[in-house]
């Protein structure tokens, strides 16, 4: 007879409540750890007999499924993975642009396809569940994981990550080609203090129900199947036991019948790092008693949940219910029927083939942000490809010289989570070298074929060196090496002039390096590092018209040689086709189309840049620098020009369940087509509690031919004109708005007109 939980007709909750009257307490504590896989699979499954695995190298997948078949109960495995930008850590697959990039297209249809095709190439290969989206909110750019998060404005990040949540998830998890989809870091991880990672984050309930909740509400309410509970202590308690958040909020208010995991070793650092808890014990208690589900990498969770039961500080029956959650995800997944193993005829199907290239390739191009230009670019005054990708040229021979220590750079043009950035031991050489198009080789392949392409390194950026505090954390992790930035150096600058002189353009490629980027890689400053800024210092001066490439984490402070150049390009860790859509867009072979998601400061100490701060300061700016940030949240050029005329608002009166609806008229005054980004941000004019002065609601991306004009239709629930008042209650207080549109945060460029909500 086959047993009711090995049996697929019967319903998932009946099942689950059979397999669990068969499981021991060691069994059931043992299904809520999430072990890393790295450390060897065996004792995880039969002396702890684990629920998960994460950092799982491919041949240790299939060691761990069958020793998970000998076991008693077989129950499957959850195998879980940070496939954050693609399938990060398996030679050959396809590795988008980063989260800030992806942010940078507006474009929530392409990112649902870059889920969706890297669950795709994730499914074939035995993993189940990626520790992705990241909806944390940059708040401060020396925080090391800014290139992780979309970005800076929480509405954009809502749009994102449920696209990404929806793109992983597939039509259900039934679907073979479904994984789960994480939300991660709940909540508040980004409020650092000093950019510093994981520090205490010093951030009220209001504030977090008025700023960093909605993104994470959102796709809760939607179904993303898991959250990710972030490193950070708020008002002395750290996420794992945050009743309030957990509970109240999550379970409670926004009624998530999901499953938590903890962030790494969360349990454990309640004991070593914050000193909560005395031992493993009390700490293993707590985590219980708040609700958490799986408890990633404190294999002393494993004796310390028991003996916590044992001493009557939780029930049996609390480790029931996080049992039960996980045991649904895997009976939701069908994980008993089919395991899900990796499949090696479906990964030559489908890991890094050419229809994922193409996607890549479409992301980049959308992912890349014109920041400034003088009429320089296009170059050549604009060219067009012929059916290789390649530009033709227009009779005239030129010179281009690619210069810079990020113009040749794979793992830069990557960034994190992806191939060597450290994570993981399989993969110290990275992603096979001809997948990734660096933009020396963009501009090799890409110029007209009568053109000379030259390159010089230029500088370095860094060198590292061993942690003066040690090698590794009292958890025994290893620190990363500490940053030694280079010095410039004379030989490698002259080499690079000499190239500039030579040539009729210079693109001075520049940003940052992987050890730059990341946890525990916070960045003091957000300066060019090393012999960067004298290397655009002596660009400058050659008179070569100069394109600044940033490829990078993050927004970094652009030097005056920098600011001044002929253009400025920024590329966003833009993955293994972003050379190649650096090279289009300078090329003129597509139209610069992609937006900041991010404030770019002048100076660090203009922290925080981000635009929709609070209202109310003395003055609106520093004694010695203005406030104004280098670049504004929205902003990004294109090779035409557009305007905007004639915003009005239909519904001038409105009540509190109807839907303000406006138009403006989007006209493209140059000579080239435009992909315009139509900006809707709503400022509430008289508020009960200080409030930001302006909040992007929405957004429209519109093509519009060169000479012509398009009317655009907007449209905003009044349902979303809320603010959180002094009780930490989201509402709408009626009276007069205003809606404020336009191409970018920057109030001289936003048109405004007004509009009044009544009380029902
Ligand atoms: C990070 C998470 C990640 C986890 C597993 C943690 O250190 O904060 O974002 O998912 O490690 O790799």
């Amino acid at each position: 007879m086959t047993l009711p939980y090995l049996d697929s007709t019967l319903p998932v909750p009946e099942r689950v409540a059979d397999l669990l009257g068969r499981m021991t307490l060691p069994e059931k504590v043992g299904q809520m750890l999430q072990l890393n896989a790295q450390d060897g699979v065996q004792r995880l499954v039969q002396d702890l007999h684990v629920g998960s695995i994460l950092h799982t190298s491919p041949e240790n997948v299939l060691e761990a499924a069958a020793l998970t078949e000998k076991t008693r109960l077989r129950i499957p495995l959850l195998v879980a993975e940070d496939c954050i930008h693609g399938h990060s850590f398996w030679e050959g697959a396809t590795i988008f642009p980063t989260q800030l990039g992806m942010a940078a297209t507006w474009n929530p249809g392409l990112v649902e396809q870059v889920a969706r095709t890297t669950a795709v190439e994730v499914a074939a290969t035995g993993i189940h569940w990626t520790f992705s989206p990241v909806l944390c909110i940059t708040r401060d750019l020396r925080w090391g994981r800014v290139s992780e998060t979309f970005g800076e404005d929480p509405f954009l990040i809502g749009e994102m990550a449920s696209a990404m949540v929806r793109g992983y998830q597939g039509d259900g998890l039934d679907d073979p080609t479904a994984i789960l989809a994480c939300a991660k870091h709940f909540a508040g991880y980004s409020e650092t203090q000093g950019g510093r990672d994981a520090s205490e984050a010093d951030i009220s309930r209001r504030k977090l129900r008025s700023w960093f909740l909605p993104p994470f509400e959102r796709v809760a309410r939607e179904g993303c199947r898991t959250f990710m509970l972030g490193y950070q202590s708020t008002d002395g308690v750290p996420i794992t036991v945050n009743q309030w958040l957990l509970n109240d909020v999550l379970r409670g208010e926004w009624g998530y019948t999901g499953t938590l995991v903890t962030d790494w070793d969360n349990v454990g650092r309640m004991v070593w790092e914050q000193n909560l808890f005395p031992d493993y014990v009390q700490a293993s208690a707590a985590a219980l008693r708040s609700g958490n589900d799986m408890v990633m990498t404190t294999p002393q969770f494993f004796e310390g949940a028991q003996e916590a039961v044992a001493r009557g500080l939780v029930t049996e029956a609390d480790v029931d219910a996080a049992v039960s959650r996980i045991l649904t995800l895997k009976f939701e997944l069908g994980l008993f029927e089919n395991p899900r193993l990796p499949d090696s005829a479906r990964q030559a199907e489908v890991i890094g083939i050419a229809e994922h290239a193409a996607l890549n390739l479409e992301v980049a191009r959308r992912a890349v942000v014109l920041l400034s230009n003088d009429g320089t670019l296009p170059l050549a005054g604009g060219l067009t490809a012929d059916a290789g990708g390649r530009a033709v040229g227009d009779g005239t021979p030129r010179t281009v010289a690619v210069v810079g220590p990020n113009a040749d750079d794979p793992q830069t043009q990557l960034g994190d989570w992806a191939g060597a950035s450290g994570q993981v031991d399989w993969m110290v050489g990275g992603m096979p070298r001809h997948m990734t198009q660096t933009v020396l080789d963009g501009f090799r392949d890409h110029v007209p074929s009568d053109w000379t392409v030259t390159h010089a390194r230029g500088a370095d950026i860094l060198t590292v060196g061993p942690d003066p505090e040690g090698q590794f954390f009292p958890d025994g992790q290893p620190r990363p090496e500490v940053v030694i930035p280079a010095e410039p150096d004379a030989a490698m600058i002259a080499e690079a002039v000499a190239a500039a002189q030579a040539a009729d353009y210079v693109v001075a490629v520049v940003g940052d390096r992987i050890e730059l980027i990341g946890e525990c890689r916070s960045t003091a400053t957000l300066e060019l590092i090393g012999g960067q800024v004298a290397l655009l210092d002596a660009l400058a001066e050659t008179g070569t018209p100069m394109i600044v490439v940033l490829v990078s984490s993050k927004p970094l402070v652009l030097p005056p040689s920098a600011m001044g150049a002929a253009a400025i390009v920024y590329a966003a860790n833009p993955g293994m086709r972003g050379g190649r859509a650096v090279a289009e867009l300078a090329l003129g072979l597509i139209e610069p189309s992609g937006r900041l998601p991010i404030s770019f400061a002048r100076h660090v100490g203009q922290q925080p840049t981000y635009y929709n701060q609070v209202r109310g300061q003395h003055g609106a700016r520093y004694a010695d620098l203005t406030q104004s940030p280098a670049f504004a949240f929205g902003e990004g050029l294109a090779y035409t020009t557009v305007e905007y005329e004639d915003l009005r608002v239909l519904t001038p009166e409105v009540g509190l369940a109807d839907t303000v609806r406006a138009q403006v008229t989007v006209r493209n005054t140059g000579s080239r087509p435009a992909v315009e980004t139509v900006q809707v941000y709503l400022s509430d004019t008289v508020t009960s509690v200080t409030w930001a002065d302006k909040e992007l609601k929405a957004y429209r991306q519109v093509e519009v031919p060169a000479g012509e004009s398009r009317t655009v239709d907007l449209e905003l629930p009044v349902a979303d004109c809320t603010l959180v008042d002094a009780d930490g209650r989201r509402l709408v207080e009626p009276g007069a708005f205003e809606l404020l549109v336009g191409p970018c945060s920057r109030d001289e460029a936003l048109l405004r007109a007004g509009f009044t909500v009544t009380a029902d």
